[in-house]
């Protein structure tokens, strides 16, 4: 993206925004059947940004009946691959023209730092939906090694209506994420945003109209989970349900499809994740992927690295250099492009990374750093980078999902113990493991049960890698790479006798 990051023109862009607000359904924005509509608020000050409408279970009765019908005419299910990748290659092109936009819109909504958007978030989601069009006609089926008497045909097929529910700490790319291998492989969608963070959604959809994608095959209603997760994930002409979010939900969801039709869920969800230091680490570049993996979008990331799980020789060394690196991370207005720290996404979620922090003092945890809300007269929802060393894995701190910028430190005697620590949770989303001996760095990456593990950094891969969780950390999918494409088809033989 070629911008210029000043706040001046950052601030022009902002005054010249123009929000979509309404439900976006057989592709048009329309109202909610029930004309209500709820404030979305900028968590940097704790004003109305704009009114949203506020979609019911009627409005999901009728984006369903259209996405149903959009997939079963074919108007997209059905068309040549090489069209389908045209129509979403044209769609890649009007996101990268209306780009600083959804930056913009992101970072408004959920408070995200600029910087973010514009140099990680939004090229993530315009090189995610483009990887996944390229695909498109690439890929090929299979034929049975079945004899000369028949011919069997492996086939996959689009699964038909898809069902997305998200989270609002990645909005953009989360949409991506999800609805890139989807309208791939040809289905249609109703996707939910979250409620936070529905504005970068709704013009989303609108661009992907622009650009020629058949009306009703991408329909977004916003409003609140609680109201149009059951509507959805109970429908009986939905097919599958595609999840990002909290591990308690993810649980409705399977019960939801349980009790209705069965559909397909797949969950993307929470994480408590290690990052592993061994005596033998080169401290040095430990400390700033340590640093971005425990704060980087405020520690609102599910594969936030929240437990430090280091060899106690080489302990006090690294906090040393944790500190210093976590100096540097400006926390304020995520409009300015110097903020690596924006605030958390709204006051009861800054409640409850407060109320873990207290936890952390009760439990005995040593606080290093931070531990307090902070820029309090902004009105925004602003906590301090904060560290506990000391701490052991069974305190509270170090087993919950806290879902902000707190990173607890966890002393262990050995490898052993360090890889014991880092299992010792019920989640398994990503890990990093940071050691100069290559044989330890293969060894433990197999022994750490997550879906990705990191050797000598933080990352979650690229696009050419699949994303997603081990144990209460997910269920069945993973987002990104061709391993996503496929779940969202159907496979199929169809088997002939010859004469
Ligand atoms: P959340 O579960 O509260 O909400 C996620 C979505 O579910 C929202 O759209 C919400 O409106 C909806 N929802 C709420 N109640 C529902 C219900 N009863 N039925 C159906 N839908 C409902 O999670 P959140 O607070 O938005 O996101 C934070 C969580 O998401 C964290 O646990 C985080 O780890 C996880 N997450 C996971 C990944 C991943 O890829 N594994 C990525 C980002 C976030």
């Amino acid at each position: 993206m070629k911008f210029t990051l000043q706040p001046k023109t950052i601030q022009t862009a902002v005054a010249k925004l123009k929000f979509r607000t309404q439900a976006f359904i057989d592709g048009e924005f329309c109202r909610s059947s029930s004309g209500k509509t709820y404030a979305s608020i900028n968590p940097a000050n704790g004003k109305k940004i704009t009114d949203i409408s506020a979609c019911e279970a009627a409005d999901v009765e009728r984006a369903v009946a259209v996405a149903r019908k959009a997939f079963d005419d074919g108007r997209w299910s059905r068309m040549k691959p090489s069209d389908r990748k045209t129509v979403m290659l044209k769609f890649v092109e009007r996101l990268e023209a209306n780009a600083m936009e959804i930056a913009l819109l992101d970072s408004l909504d959920a408070g995200k730092p600029i910087y973010d958007c514009v140099n990680i978030d939004i090229p993530d989601t315009i090189h995610c939906l483009h990887w996944h069009a390229e695909l498109i006609d690439k890929l090929y089926e299979r034929v049975a090694p079945c004899g000369p008497d028949s011919v069997a045909m492996i086939v996959r097929e689009p699964i038909g209506v898809v069902g997305m529910i998200l989270p609002w700490n990645f909005p953009a790319q989360m949409m991506a994420w999800k609805i890139g291998p989807a309208l791939a492989a040809g289905n249609s969608i109703v996707l939910k945003p979250a409620k936070q963070t529905s504005l970068s959604a709704l013009r989303i959809a609108e661009l992907a109209a622009e650009a020629g994608l058949p009306v009703g095959v991408l329909n977004v209603v916003p409003g609140a989970g609680s109201v149009l997760g059951p509507a959805l994930c109970r429908h009986m002409s939905v097919d599958m349900v595609a999840f990002t979010g909290s591990t308690s939900v993810g649980r409705d969801l399977l019960r939801y499809s349980s009790e209705s039709n069965l559909k397909r869920v797949i969950l993307e969800l929470g994480g408590k994740n290690p990052q592993v230091v061994l005596a033998d680490a080169d401290l040095d570049l430990v400390a700033p992927h340590a640093v971005n993996s425990a704060f980087w979008n405020m520690g609102e990331n599910c594969s936030s690295g929240s437990r430090l799980i280091v060899h106690r020789s080489v302990k006090d060394a690294l906090v040393e250099k944790v500190i210093e690196q976590t100096k540097s991370w400006p926390v304020g207005d995520p409009l300015d492009p110097k903020t690596r720290v924006g605030p958390l996404i709204e006051p009861s979620h800054m409640e409850t990374v407060l109320s873990y922090i207290k936890a952390g003092h009760k439990d005995g945890a040593k606080l290093i750093l931070g531990g307090h809300r902070v820029l309090p007269k902004t009105g925004g929802n602003f906590v301090e980078l904060t560290i506990f060393d000391e701490v052991k894995n069974s305190m509270t701190i170090a087993q919950e999902e806290i879902f902000g910028p707190v990173l607890s430190v966890i002393p262990v005697d050995s490898d052993e113990e360090a890889i014991a620590v880092a299992n010792d949770t019920n989640y398994g989303l990503a890990a990093s493991l940071h050691t100069r001996d290559l044989t330890k760095a293969h060894r433990y990456a197999r022994a750490i049960r997550a879906g990705v593990v990191s050797v000598n950094c933080f990352s979650e891969g690229d696009l050419t890698t699949p994303f997603g969780g081990f144990k209460e950390s997910g269920f069945f999918g993973r987002d990104k790479s061709s391993y996503a494409h496929e779940q969202y088809t159907e496979l199929k033989t169809v088997w002939m006798q010859l004469g």
